[in-house]
């Protein structure tokens, strides 16, 4: 058996959302040599956003333009970003970490950011996984196009559902908001647009039971009413689900603390239970998600690992 090459930094981000693009260029300008491994382009949620309205200093810019320049600043400090799928991260017995990627190349660092994010969560009902990419999508800014002059359903009552509702009427010619309580919790702003929106149409205190279709395509949403309990059919050729998000913390081998949903809890550095492995971004424990918290919490984190490597070294390192 040949031995795995092993690449060493001093910290390893992983993931290539805003938390991960800002981590790397706060860790580059610290002169730290920093590796940011992402499996895809980066960017994260970026890419699956369409414009970006609540980013200091841009009134309006495309998630893509963002997630270009954030890349553009981290690799102007001299952050690396490689092409990578992390598998797992474990620490080692002399407290740093070995991170193993589906490449066989394994990355050894003292310190690791994980900024992860999360995954879509799913409605888990018959017919969601049969017509996955045949009608039902988790993406707006991706499949909203292939959807023009067609009736769409948006299963949700958060930001995401609002906000990509209202995205999604300049292709559909009517989008139903099917929600199963009788209010959003999405941001008053973004409401007001959707009630404003002529095209979008508000189904509420309705949950789904199935998602049906023809075979080859969807073809509409079983619900219930929540509070009758009788049962109807809603007509939709596409099924957009925005119920949340489930934070990827399944790569940590070794147990951390976390909160009943999955969501990592970190202290004020954004250091996890585990003593140099640190979070930021979507997938830690927090009030709410946006682009701007994802870099707030890169910056602390960042900055808390040059501390925790400078102590380190001295070997006072602070757990
Ligand atoms: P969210 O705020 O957690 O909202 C999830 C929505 O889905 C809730 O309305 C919830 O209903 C509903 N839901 C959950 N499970 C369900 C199920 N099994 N069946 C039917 N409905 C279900 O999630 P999100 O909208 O994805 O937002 C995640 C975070 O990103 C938030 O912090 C949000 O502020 C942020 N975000 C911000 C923006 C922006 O500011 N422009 C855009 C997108 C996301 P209940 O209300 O009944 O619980």
């Amino acid at each position: 058996m040949t031995s795995p090459v092993i690449h060493h930094y001093d910290v390893v981000i992983v993931g290539g959302g805003p938390a991960g693009l800002c981590a790397a260029m706060y860790a580059g300008r610290g002169m730290l040599k920093a590796a940011l491994l992402e499996r895809g382009v980066p960017g994260g949620e970026l890419l699956n956003t369409e414009k970006i309205e609540d980013y200091p200093g841009f009134v309006s810019i495309l998630g893509p333009d963002l997630a270009a320049k954030m890349t553009e600043h981290a690799v102007a400090f001299g952050a690396e970003i490689l092409q990578e799928n992390v598998e797992g991260i474990h620490r080692l017995e002399d407290g740093t970490f070995r991170l193993s990627t589906s490449s066989g190349i394994e990355y050894r660092a003292p310190a690791v950011i994980l900024t992860a994010g999360g995954t879509p969560t799913k409605l888990d009902v018959p017919g969601e996984a049969e017509y996955a990419g045949r009608g039902v999508s988790y993406c707006a800014v991706c499949d909203g196009a292939f959807f023009k002059g067609e009736v769409l359903a948006v299963v949700g009552g958060g930001d995401a559902a609002v906000e990509e509702a209202d995205y999604l009427t300049r292709y559909a010619s009517k989008v139903y908001i099917v929600h199963r309580r009788d209010t959003f919790r999405a941001s008053k702003l973004l409401q007001e647009r959707a009630f404003a929106n002529p095209k979008i149409e508000v189904v509420w205190n309705e949950k789904v039971l199935e998602l049906f279709g023809d075979g080859t395509g969807l073809k509409g949403l079983e619900l219930e009413n929540t509070l009758t309990g009788s049962r109807s059919k809603l007509a939709a050729s596409g099924c957009f689900i925005f119920i949340g998000f489930e934070p990827n913390s399944g790569l940590i081998a070794e147990h951390f603390d976390h909160d009943a949903a999955g969501y990592i809890q970190t202290d004020d550095r954004m250091m996890t239970s585990i003593p140099g492995l640190f979070a930021a971004g979507d997938l830690r424990v927090q009030l709410t998600r946006q682009v701007t918290t994802a870099v707030g919490d890169a910056t602390t984190a960042a900055i808390a690992v040059e501390k925790f490597l400078t102590e380190r070294k001295a070997g006072v390192a602070a757990v």
